[in-house]
């Protein structure tokens, strides 16, 4: 079921929204060679606890960070750890904050120093294609105007939409219905009405669109081992529109 919020509902979610904003432009500030992901998840857990709120993600399923971080060829769910970050790597940190009833879910991913003009192609298109699906964040619309207008951008540039994993409704829970692929056909799905809060999260891969999952039990890796990028906001469907909830 769909959770539709009232306007002071919405109001909440601004709120977990930046905090959750707040914490993710953190960690890409300290997306530097010689960091490791697990001195970011620290920072970020801090962050976001000096708030008086918690880590949406920490404990989840239990999971053992506060942030998902992914380097090169892990999509999502990387776990912080040790592993120092390489110049040139490309590094995706997936962030939420649950602060007075509400979560915030956002993601970017981030150059450590000089990356090549592959990966910044990746990065660049991926960033895009969220903000194709955002634009069709509208009362009347269907979800999956949404899903087609990222997986046709993203295709068009020969790249591949990684299908086993998929945005959501987003609330007083981390994922609510409905499901968001970042592919499907235009004019399809559930009508999107003003209330909906959704999270918009395209992972899109350089190569191949399948992947697989390390024996950790969460990382996320391309099958072919190329490049893969993911970047999501939290949005409102208001009746003016799409309204990103994950801003500073
Ligand atoms: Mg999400």
């Amino acid at each position: 079921m769909v959770v539709l919020k009232n306007s002071s509902e919405v109001r909440g979610m601004i709120a977990a929204g930046k905090l959750s904003a707040q914490a993710l432009k953190l960690a890409g500030e300290m997306v530097e060679p010689g960091v490791t992901t697990s001195e970011i998840d620290r920072e970020v857990r801090k962050f976001i606890q000096s708030h008086g709120a918690e880590p949406s993600f920490l404990g989840y399923g239990g999971f053992t960070g506060s942030a998902c971080i992914s380097i090169n060829e892990q999509v999502i769910h990387g776990i912080p750890g040790p592993r120092k970050i390489q110049e040139g790597d490309i590094v995706s940190v997936d962030v939420g904050a649950f602060f007075k009833g509400f979560h915030g879910d956002n993601a970017a991913t981030f150059g450590a120093g000089r990356v090549s003009p592959e990966a910044q192609a990746l990065m660049d298109a991926t960033r895009e294609s969220l903000y194709k699906g955002i634009a069709m964040a509208k009362p009347g619309n269907r979800l999956g105007d949404i899903s087609h207008a990222i997986q046709s951008y993203v295709e068009a540039l020969g790249y591949g939409v990684v299908r086993e994993y998929v945005g959501h409704g987003v609330g007083r829970k981390l994922h609510e219905s409905p499901e968001v692929p970042n592919y499907g056909k235009a004019g399809h799905g559930v009508r999107l009405l003003p209330g909906m809060t959704i999270a918009i999260e395209p992972m899109i891969n350089q190569g191949t669109a399948n992947v697989r999952q390390l024996p950790d039990g969460w990382t996320v890796v391309t099958a072919d081992g190329k490049l893969s990028a993911h970047f999501e906001h939290t949005i409102a469907i208001t009746d003016q529109g799409p309204l990103i909830l994950t801003q500073c």
